[in-house]
């Protein structure tokens, strides 16, 4: 909105620079069923060797570390370091835009920087490695190399679909998983202060309030549970409704009340996974597998959800005369970001398109990792039709570009 003076200029040029270079990558990294730069493949590679071009082009030094992230610095004056990233692998048959737009406008940000004076803060432009974790089924595993937190055991003995093991699939990108902490280390010596990162929503919210960028003040928390009911199986014909134990019936009424569950504290909860035993259709199901995933940016809220989802399924099977048991998947506490880069994101929103947006996440995204060390912001663009891992996902250019200046704008309010 505000587009006036040098700097307004700059940024307008920016914002179109960057949105080419992004059809640049999708052009080298895409096929006719969408992008396909899924980790530690060669289509991937290519990405981080066009990313690292650029980088240096734009005068940035290009390093990578033990477990796969690019870095790309411009040294500051002061060694205090403000780390801007997102992640370049992508699902297989992606879009166009997930975790490139935040590592394509890294771009811009080192051009800002990289020709001109020496600026304030040292300037670390990272891509991250496999934050998808569309391969071996575990996402950010770059970001949590780095932060420290990631489980060697919980890698190791992983397979792809074709039978090629996570250690050979990464040591043929020079990273070796008995190494890979080493990251946590060389981050700690970057001295870095403050991580930035922009991102597509990937999903519907922002289109629906008819905005294109906002401020992203915290990350959802999540409870993942297996809910396994347990009946009775029994013929089909021949056992009356009222004397039936059946576990499926248990599981769909506990499904509808979770629903009302997140319509009650305005979070989600999700059954995405079903299964029954036998599996026949003239057999009354004996056993009913869900998963159960709920997600809420407050705490308490998420402990409430839980409780009552563990309430109301109780009640499910005890009407169907069947039992429920529960096993944890995964849990992880809501992220929230810094109060400081908070405001200065809500700023940066503001001046570009006159409204302080703000909004949570309710995907993860590396930035979640980064604010176990450092405080840390995201900035979401808004995503067409909420659409996102797929080809479809999109986001209008007018959209990209308000959205990519106002990120340029929060990172010159960070770096200088
Ligand atoms: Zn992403």
């Amino acid at each position: 909105m505000k587009e006036v003076g040098i700097m307004g200029n700059d940024l307008t040029k920016g914002a179109k620079r960057v949105v080419a270079d992004l059809r640049e990558l999708a052009e080298l990294t895409s096929d006719e069923h969408g992008a396909q730069r899924v980790a530690w493949t060669p289509t991937w590679q290519k990405a981080r060797d066009w990313f690292a071009a650029k980088a240096r082009e734009a005068g940035a030094e290009v390093t990578v570390d033990t477990a796969g992230n690019s870095w790309a610095k411009i040294a500051g004056v002061s060694p205090d370091a403000v780390a801007i990233g997102s992640h370049l692998d992508c699902v297989p048959n992606g879009g166009w835009l997930d975790g490139a737009l935040g590592a394509v406008v890294t771009l811009e940000v080192l051009r800002r920087y990289g020709k001109g004076a020496t600026p304030k803060k040292t300037i670390y432009a990272v891509s991250w490695a496999d934050e998808e974790g569309a391969r071996f089924g575990r996402n950010l595993i770059g970001s949590s190399a780095a932060s420290g937190t990631l489980d060697i055991a919980d890698i190791i003995d992983r397979v792809d679909n074709q039978g090629v093991k996570l250690t050979d699939a990464l040591a043929a990108h020079n990273v070796l998983v008995d190494d890979i902490l080493g990251a946590h280390e060389e981050f700690k010596q970057k001295n870095i202060t403050e991580y930035l990162e922009l991102h597509i929503e990937q999903g519907p919210v922002l289109e629906s309030l008819n905005k294109q960028v906002a401020c992203v003040y915290g990350i959802t928390g999540c409870e993942r549970h297996a809910l396994k009911f347990i009946g009775q199986a029994a013929h089909a014909g021949s056992f009356p409704t009222l004397m039936r134990q059946d576990a499926f019936l248990a599981a769909a009424q506990a499904s509808l009340a979770f629903k009302e569950i997140a319509l009650k504290y305005d979070g989600v909860c999700t059954v995405g996974k079903v299964s029954v035993t036998p599996d026949v259709v003239t057999i009354v199901p004996e056993t009913c597998l869900i998963s159960l995933d709920q997600r809420s940016i407050d705490p308490a809220v998420l402990k409430s959800m839980n409780d009552d989802a563990r309430a109301v399924s109780a009640k499910a099977a005890s009407d169907q005369g069947v039992v429920v048991r529960w096993e944890k998947i995964w849990t992880i506490a809501p992220t929230m970001f810094d109060a400081r880069l908070t405001e200065l994101c809500k700023q940066a929103v503001e001046e570009e398109t006159g409204e302080p947006k703000t909004i949570f996440s309710g995907p993860l995204h590396d930035a979640a990792e980064m604010a176990k060390l450092v405080p840390s912001i995201m900035m979401f663009a808004m995503s067409a039709r909420g659409l996102s891992h797929c080809q479809q996902e999109d986001t209008p250019d007018e959209a990209v570009e308000t959205a990519v200046r106002a990120f340029l704008r929060l990172a010159d309010k960070v770096i200088q």
